[in-house]
């Protein structure tokens, strides 16, 4: 097999970039390394920009697979509203956000892969590259190789790819978990409309997101409770552990609030939890024949909820780059074009939870020093 551009990854990076370069009509095949049949992560909230690439793409279903966040507002633990934020769906922006699950999302993506005739293949983790003069080749775990003229890892923030390439570039834990949930609104009282509510615990450093994601009623809430935690939490007690257990461990947590949350807590079925990483610059954002898009290239603290829309922009990008020049100089533009628009970002997001948090201490104590006469 010799095939023009090999995707590692089929996720929301690798699907677009697939997508978007057929349309530059430059043939690729993905490669994804867990099975067909999974169900991961809860879903997102996604920014105008990454709504544009889905329009783009001439995903028309959109409005029925996902919901839009018109606002948001935030309570204390005891439910004491803070702050109403409106802009998500003013004049501000470009485009409203939208909150949807993953699999909704996967699901889209999918079925344009499949209208444009996309191979995806399950089943076939990137072990290891081979690189010579005029080509690349991917070998897969179980033994398998495929040939190809460019490569490009879309195979997130612990991506093997990177790995091979950069050994340098390493992950670097963020000191927060974050666990999602998606839940029936059929099976809890409260219901939600186009306004995202969080419910922030400052004293503990914890807080939670809550938003439709769906106009249907079947896991249609979803939920995003980020907590900080100095050390790294045992695969065992976070990723690898059950529902019951990670409900056991946040209703301890949650054990002082009170607001609606617990309600949608104990009524979750699908739980996805992971400790956040993040990734330090990279040297560059290519090396020979091979690129990288999404999170492989610049995971980042989800305090921007922008992640999975910067995956599906990079994809359009680097294949309009790919369809308008030579793999040297379209990995050159893709780099130097995108760069400056993430990398700041990147930066003040990795610093942002915590400023929240230290801004509110130093309010409190202007607070309560209060002057006597
Ligand atoms: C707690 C939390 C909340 C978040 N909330 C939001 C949000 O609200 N909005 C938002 O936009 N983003 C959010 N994000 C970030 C978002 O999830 C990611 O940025 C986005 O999923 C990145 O997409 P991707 O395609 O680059 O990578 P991924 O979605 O990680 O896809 C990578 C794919 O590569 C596959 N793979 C991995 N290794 C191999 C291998 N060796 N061989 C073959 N395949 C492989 C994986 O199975 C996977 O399918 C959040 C992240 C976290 C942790």
């Amino acid at each position: 097999m010799n095939e023009k551009v090999i995707i590692i990854g089929a996720g929301a990076g690798g699907l677009a970039t697939a997508i978007f370069l057929k349309k530059a009509g430059i043939e690729s095949v993905v490669f994804e390394g867990a099975p067909m049949e999974r169900e991961s992560g809860a879903g997102f909230v996604l920014t105008p920009n990454g709504l544009n690439v889905l329009e783009t793409l001439g995903i028309t279903e959109i409005a029925q697979y996902s919901f839009p966040l018109e606002s948001e507002t935030t309570y204390t633990s005891n439910d004491k509203e803070l702050a109403s934020l409106t802009a998500a769906g003013n004049d501000f922006f470009s485009k409203t956000f939208i909150t949807i699950s993953r699999q909704n999302l996967m699901k889209l993506l999918l079925e344009k892969a499949e209208e444009y005739k996309i191979p995806v293949h399950y089943n076939k983790k990137l072990v290891n590259l081979e690189e010579n003069s005029d080509s690349i080749t991917a070998v897969f775990s179980d033994d398998s190789k495929v040939k190809g003229e460019l490569l490009v890892g879309a195979d997130g923030i612990h991506s093997r790819t990177r790995e091979i390439v950069f050994p340098q570039a390493k992950p670097v834990y963020t000191g927060y978990y974050g666990i999602h949930g998606l839940v029936s609104s059929a099976n809890v009282k409260q219901s939600f409309d186009t306004m995202g509510k969080a419910y922030i615990d400052f004293d503990n450093a914890i807080g939670t997101f809550v938003s439709k994601c769906s106009p249907a009623s079947n896991t249609d809430l979803l939920w995003q409770f980020i907590g900080k935690e100095e050390r790294k939490i045992p695969a065992t007690e976070l990723e690898l552990a059950d529902n019951q257990f990670i409900k056991d461990w946040l209703n301890e947590k949650i054990s002082g609030w009170n607001n609606p949350f617990s309600e949608l807590l104990n009524n979750t079925e699908n739980i996805t939890s992971r400790n956040i990483f993040e990734l330090e610059e990279l040297p560059h954002w290519y090396h020979g024949r091979v690129t990288f898009v999404g999170d492989a290239l610049h995971a980042t603290n989800p305090m921007l909820g922008i992640g999975a829309s910067w995956a599906l922009e990079d994809g359009m990008y680097l294949a309009k780059m790919l369809r308008e020049h030579g793999y040297r100089d379209a990995f050159y533009y893709f780099e130097n074009d995108r760069k400056p628009l993430v990398e700041p970002a990147r930066k003040a997001a990795t610093e942002a939870f915590d400023k929240i948090i230290e801004l509110r201490e130093m309010m409190r104590t202007i607070y309560d020093n209060r002057i006597d006469w």
